[in-house]
């Protein structure tokens, strides 16, 4: 059991695959526009989107980039038409998998099915936010205001770390026990990748945004309002 959400514009397929997936004991949302499908995503979570291609506010690429912009919830689209091209490019967009309508109940299933125990698998919610930047855990990727971020790997773990724990105070000491892996060490290491963390997201010690020193105590990662 899962909680699906449907975007669809059509009543009628809407319903249609509303009704097989409640069938399967799915609870399931929809949405009829790509918008209202976005603000669902973002404010409460489901485990799996089915998303049509032809929606009225959004051309469906656009629809799937801006849903892989704010999550990395498994999306199936659904697409009219069976062109090879079109479907490649869904998939490299960031569509987990496709269904070709008119589609079966069964087939759906078994696609949602497969994209499910995969995203499972994978465990959990991987991807954390604070403000305009985000962390992938599983893809060791971070972007602030969508632009990628080159780190290093001891970065991302720090930057990982921070971010996981927004908004409060983290030690040097716990920094070194967890992201060093550490029981002592000097404060200079942690200041230095503090201070390249810092250059790469914009920002310096004097004029910090996410990074602030705490004197004496450590440093906290802050979301900006
Ligand atoms: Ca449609």
């Amino acid at each position: 059991m899962a909680t699906v959400l449907v975007v669809e514009d059509d009543e009628y397929v809407r319903s249609a695959i509303i009704q097989e997936l409640s069938r399967r004991r799915h609870a399931v949302r929809s949405a009829g526009r790509a918008l209202d499908a976005l603000r669902e995503i973002t404010q409460n979570p489901p485990d799996a989107v089915i998303l049509d291609l032809g929606l009225p506010d959004l051309d469906g690429s656009e629809a799937l980039k801006m849903v892989r912009s704010v999550s990395t919830v498994p999306v199936i689209v659904a697409t009219a038409r069976d062109d090879e091209t079109e479907i490649v490019r869904m998939l490299e967009a960031g569509a987990d998998d496709y269904l070709v309508k008119p589609f079966s109940g069964d087939h759906l299933n078994a696609r949602l099915d497969a994209v499910l125990r995969r995203s499972r698998a994978a465990g959990g919610p991987s991807v954390l936010r604070a403000g305009a930047l985000t962390v992938d855990l599983n893809r060791r990727e971070a972007t602030l205001e969508g632009t990628p971020l080159t780190l290093t790997r001891r970065e991302f773990d720090l930057l990982a770390y921070l971010t996981a724990r927004a908004d409060r105070v983290v030690s040097r000491r716990e920094l070194l026990t967890e992201v060093w892996q550490q029981s002592y060490g000097d404060d200079q290491t942690i200041d230095v990748h503090l201070s390249w963390l810092r250059r790469k997201l914009g920002e310096s010690a004097s004029a910090p945004r996410y990074l602030h020193t705490v004197r004496g105590v450590g440093v906290m990662l802050i979301t900006p309002s």
